[in-house]
C-alpha cells in the first residue's frame, strides 16, 4: 500500500481488500492526507489477529507517532511492525526481494516527501513447450530459462536455447510521485516508465498557486510524463476547489497523450 489517508479503511471494505494481503506500506510524507488512515488500519489489523510482520516505510517522526499513540492507548500489537526509516535526501532501495526492487527518491514539497518506483526484476526466458525434447531435465530446464544452450558430454550444443525459448516478457514498472513542486530531478528514474502516477493539484492556470503550495498543474505532470518517455501516465490528488476535472485530462493530453485520471475506486493496469 502507498500512502494511506483517513478513508483508507471504508475503501478497503468497500472494495472487498483484505487487510491480510498488506504486509508493505509506504508512506510519502506526514501531511494529514497522506498518512492519517495509518493508526486505524494498524489497530483494525491487531483486532483481525495479525501475527505476521507489518514494514512500515516512511519519513523520520513516523516511527514516534505511531508507538506514542499505542503507548497512551496502552496498546500492545500482536504483531510486530518493522520500520524503515526514509532518507529524503537521496534516492536508495529500501526493499528488494526475488521479483522487485523498490526505490525512494526525493521530491520538492513543503515538508520532507519521497515518492516510490516499483520495478520487476529479470525475468527467465519462456519455455516454447511445444518445442522441447521429451525429457530434459531440471537442471536443464533452469539453463534454458538462463538463456543457455544445452551441451552434451563432449561440450558441443545439443540445443540451442534460441529454438526453445522465446525472450523474457518486458520489465514493468510503476513510479509514484506523491505531493511535489515541478521537479525534473525524478527524470533519471523516470525514464521509461511503465506507469508514471504524478500529482496534478492545480491547473496551469493556476500555476502560481501550485509553486507557492509545493504541488504541481496536470500540464507539468505531463511535461514530466514526456521528458521520461513514460509509457503512461496516471493523475490524481486534484484540489478541491475544482468543480470538474475534466479539464485536468484535457490539459495534460494536450502535452502526453496516454493520460489517465485517477478515480476512487478504479483499477489501473501496468501493462507488458
Ligand atoms: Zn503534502
Ligand atoms: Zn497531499
Amino acid at each position: 500500500m502507498i500512502d494511506c489517508g483517513e478513508g483508507t479503511q471504508h475503501r478497503l471494505a468497500q472494495y472487498k481488500i483484505k487487510h491480510i494481503k498488506i504486509d508493505h506500506i509506504f508512506i510519502s510524507h506526514l501531511h494529514g492526507d497522506h498518512y492519517l488512515g495509518l493508526m486505524g488500519l494498524l489497530k483494525t489489523m491487531h483486532l483481525l489477529k495479525r501475527t505476521k510482520n507489518l514494514y512500515l516505510y516512511g519519513p523520520h517522526g513516523l516511527q514516534e507517532i505511531i508507538t506514542t499513540q499505542l503507548k497512551y492507548s496502552q496498546t500492545h500489537l500482536n504483531y510486530s511492525v518493522i520500520y524503515k526509516i526514509i532518507d529524503p535526501d537521496i534516492t536508495e532501495t529500501i526493499f528488494e526481494s526475488n521479483q522487485i526492487v523498490v526505490k525512494s527518491f526525493p521530491l520538492d514539497h513543503r515538508i520532507s516527501c519521497t515518492g516510490f518506483h516499483f520495478k520487476e526484476k529479470e525475468k527467465p526466458r519462456r519455455l516454447r513447450k511445444e518445442k522441447l525434447p521429451v525429457n530434459l531435465s531440471l537442471s536443464d530446464i533452469g539453463k534454458l530459462k538462463r538463456g543457455e544452450d544445452l551441451l552434451d558430454e563432449a561440450g558441443n550444443v545439443r540445443f540451442k536455447n534460441s529454438d526453445l525459448t522465446l525472450p523474457a516478457k518486458k520489465l514493468r514498472s510503476y513510479m509514484y510521485c506523491s505531493d511535489t513542486r515541478y521537479n525534473e530531478s525524478v527524470l533519471p528514474l523516470a525514464k521509461g516508465v511503465s506507469l508514471l502516477y504524478h500529482e496534478a493539484t492545480f491547473l496551469n492556470e493556476d500555476e502560481l498557486r501550485a509553486s507557492n503550495t509545493y504541488h504541481c498543474t496536470a500540464g507539468q505532470a505531463a511535461t514530466i510524463a514526456k521528458k521520461a518517455n513514460a509509457e503512461q501516465l496516471l493523475i490524481g490528488h486534484y484540489s478541491a476547489r475544482y468543480k470538474d476535472i475534466a479539464p485536468f485530462k484535457v490539459e495534460a493530453s494536450k502535452i502526453f497523450k496516454n493520460t489517465l485520471l485517477a478515480m476512487e475506486g478504479e483499477t489501473y493496469e501496468v501493462s507488458e
